[in-house]
């Protein structure tokens, strides 16, 4: 018989659990026959004692099973089905223009996006500021826009990982979120349960990461790179910088207008390209539809200068109910901030870091984001043009532009800027925006 104490005792005690003891709790977690101590409990229990990969395993395939899987299999798709998901960054907009290029190369992206979670942006909500997209499809219309368009980026219906849904809840409250082996189950089987045959991962390290440093950073990237391929689903997984923001931007409507103009050639910010490109070239080789990387970054140069990529952006939109011409009109759907206007720093000198979360957290603060999971946010407020690290600041060039509801906001988006933003007389080492990438041959 199936008794959740002794699982816990055991993990406690630093045995490793069958995949049958681990099924077990999880189904627990699901029908709810395990309390919310007990949860909590074998939460700390695995913080402090660990998880083999055999254990995580077990873990990220209980908890994708938890719920619906989605198949694929029968609409006979003529290309791979496949995604990225990153853990989160400020100003990382890549997902609104990777998914697009990758369906304009050939590929089928049915992408499941989340909501901000603390500092870091959510792809949802950015979708959100685009009137009548409809973030909730049912399943018909799901399958309907990925099978005509190639890419669907919508919200997670309740019922894909059902088990992650409830653990992550009390995670959140008791102080287990930090725990590697819970992190990489929890982000795997939401993405295995879209029924993916490869995913790219982008696990971001630096000032605005998740992970507080570089070498967690790296340990996680390794977790999720180990698990996925591990669960038979061949992922690379690539470490980006988060030391600024990546975007020229950061908020909700402010990102979405610079996807639009990255998509259609408009403005194209070269540490956003780079990685945006990295990360679907490895999509394109992962998914057969290149040889290298090479080739697959010729492809996606293509579709973007011939106009594909955008074009398939435009029929996404409209196919889940937004605007038919979004693209070419843009400007006049994106509700815009009363305040539009630039903060410049105090003194002058060279950008030499960024306190990136701090950023996140003032583009928090004026609503662009929640601090608790009920809030609504403001999808008009945020920043845009960022100045770089490396770059001068002085009364030509501001630190951003803010775009603010009142002069209340926009003091203290000034304030916090200035103060998340550290000037020099020295250009500083420019990191590289790509610091690692782990290939299933690398395991
Ligand atoms: N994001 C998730 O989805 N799960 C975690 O545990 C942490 C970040």
């Amino acid at each position: 018989m199936f008794l959740p104490q002794e699982v816990i005792r055991k993990k406690r005690d630093g045995k490793v659990l069958d995949a049958e003891e681990i099924r077990a709790f999880v189904r627990g977690i699901t029908d709810g026959s395990v309390s919310e101590g007990q949860i909590a409990a074998f939460a700390m229990a695995v913080y402090f004692r660990g998880m083999t990969m055999e254990e995580r395993i077990a873990l990220t395939l209980a908890m994708r099973d938890s719920g619906d899987v989605l198949s694929w299999d029968d609409l006979d798709l003529p290309g791979p089905i496949f995604d990225k998901h990153s853990t989160g960054g400020v100003g990382d907009v890549v997902s609104l223009m990777l998914g697009p290029m990758a369906a304009a190369c050939g590929g089928y992206v049915p992408m499941i996006s989340g909501r901000g979670l603390g500092h870091t942006g959510g792809t949802l909500d950015k979708f959100e500021s685009i009137p009548g997209y409809n973030t909730a499809p049912d399943n018909d219309l799901l399958r309907k826009v990925i099978r005509e368009v190639g890419v669907a980026i919508i919200g997670q219906t309740g019922s894909l990982a059902p088990a992650d849904k409830r653990f992550y809840s009390i995670r959140d409250v008791t102080a287990t979120v930090e725990s590697i082996p819970l992190i990489t189950a929890s982000i795997l089987s939401k993405k295995l349960a879209a029924g993916l045959q490869s995913l790219v991962m982008d696990v971001k390290a630096g000032s605005g990461a998740f992970m507080p440093t570089e070498e967690l950073s790296e340990e996680l990237a390794r977790s999720i790179a180990s698990v996925a391929n591990g669960a038979g689903c061949p992922t690379t997984v690539l470490i980006t910088d988060m030391n600024q923001v990546l975007a020229s931007s950061a908020g909700n409507a402010v990102e979405v207008r610079e996807a639009v103009r990255y998509l259609t050639g408009e403005e194209r910010n070269p540490r956003l390209h780079e990685v945006t490109m990295a990360l679907t070239a490895e999509m394109l080789l992962l998914g057969g539809l290149a040889k290298d990387l090479e080739e697959a970054r010729q492809k996606l140069q293509e579709v973007l200068d011939n106009g594909k990529a955008a074009e398939k952006f435009g029929e996404m939109v409209a196919a889940l109910g937004g605007p038919a011409d979004f693209v070419e009109r843009y400007d006049d759907y994106l509700e815009k901030a009363p305040i539009v206007r630039p903060i410049y720093a105090e003194g002058k000198g060279i950008v030499r870091a960024m306190d990136t979360r701090a950023i996140g957290m003032a583009v928090v603060a004026m609503k662009g984001g929640r601090t608790r999971p009920t809030d609504a946010i403001d999808h008009a407020v945020g920043f845009s043009d960022f100045i770089a690290l490396g770059e001068r600041a002085d009364g030509e060039r501001p630190l951003a532009v803010a775009h603010v509801r009142s002069e209340e906001q926009f003091a203290e988006a000034q304030r916090r800027l200035r103060e998340a933003i550290v000037l020099g007389e020295e250009a500083p080492d420019l990191p590289p925006m790509i610091h690692k990438r782990i290939t299933p041959e690398d395991l």
